[in-house]
């Protein structure tokens, strides 16, 4: 009789748009307590939209534009893409200018060089390193932006820090009905980002999650599932994007976004078909009712 409710709970599960790996995965969703949900594309829509341009004295919006629009049109972050569609936008010949050289800084942003001028764009960490310090103009409008919940992207040529980006993406309408039912079920939602904690603290505060990882590198994702491991959580992970696929393969539950990359698809338990969180706790209710009547 075991495999008759098995199927029938995957198959109620696929007209939710759940799809499951195997049906060992039912079992991780009997213990899981810890919900960690990546924030850019899982809790909020991922698509952004360059919403200010903020300019150190003597810097043009046009040129802080094209040289940032360069690089990022070579990367596929959602913020890259914000600032690339803008870039272009402004652009009189609608065509931006091609690098020559290039390279993408995991969590931390793009450099290279464009038209011959050495290009820094992402955290204000990444101008860091380079001792490009934000003048005290443009650490108010960052610090304004993320107070918003907006993300403040600092771009430097050479050799200063000369503009700050703001870009938005909005918590998805169907996030916080999300939280609520996850909570339900006895499972603590935790945000987990590689965005600053003010942002992080303002999409928390308005989907309902009190516990907040941020500024958390790519790499680092992995190891902050594992500590929740050691703490004797039993951690279910729902992440989208490239950099969530190891994390999701770490944890006790990977649900992955069905809008999301292949590579999180690949590495989850799970897929949530539609990309939405509340199918997330439509999820594991199925499968624990599903494992009621297995037993
Ligand atoms: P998340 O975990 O929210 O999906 P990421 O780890 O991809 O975020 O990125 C962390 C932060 O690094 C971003 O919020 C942004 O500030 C910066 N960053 C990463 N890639 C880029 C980029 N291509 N351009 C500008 N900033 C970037
Ligand atoms: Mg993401």
């Amino acid at each position: 009789a075991t495999p008759t409710a098995l199927m029938a709970g995957t198959g109620r599960g696929a007209q939710l748009g759940i799809l499951l790996k195997g049906p060992e995965v039912l079992e991780s969703t009997r213990k899981a307590d810890t919900i960690v949900l990546d924030k850019t594309g899982t809790v909020t829509t991922g698509v952004m939209t360059l919403t200010a341009v903020h300019l150190a004295d003597g810097a043009s919006r046009e040129e802080a534009l094209r040289l940032a629009g360069a690089l990022e049109h070579s990367s596929e972050h959602p913020i890259a893409r914000a600032i690339a569609t803008a870039a272009e936008e402004a652009e009189p010949s609608g065509a931006l200018p091609v690098p020559e050289d290039f390279a993408n800084v995991p969590g931390l942003g793009v450099q290279g060089i464009v038209e011959g001028h050495a290009v820094l764009v992402g955290r204000e960490r990444l101008l860091d390193e380079w001792s490009q310090q934000l003048p005290p103009e443009l650490v108010t409008a960052k610090e304004e932006a993320e107070a918003e919940g907006r993300t403040a992207v600092a771009v430097g040529w050479d050799g200063a820090a000369r503009a700050v980006l703001v870009v938005s993406d909005a918590v998805k309408p169907t996030s916080a009905e999300a939280v609520r039912r996850l909570r339900a079920l006895g499972l603590t939602p935790v945000l987990l980002t590689g965005d600053n904690k003010a942002v992080a603290a303002a999409v928390a505060a308005e989907v309902g999650i009190d516990e907040v990882i941020a500024e958390v590198l790519p790499e680092d994702k992995v190891a902050v599932v594992q500590r929740l491991r050691s703490e004797g959580r039993s951690v279910a992970m729902v992440g989208d994007g490239v950099n969530d696929a190891a994390a999701l393969a770490t944890a006790d539950l990977g649900l992955a976004m069905g809008t999301g990359t292949d590579a999180a698809i690949e590495a989850g338990d799970l897929t949530l078909v539609r990309g939405d969180l509340r199918v997330a706790a439509d999820a594991i209710r199925l499968a624990r009712a599903t494992l009621g009547t297995i037993r």
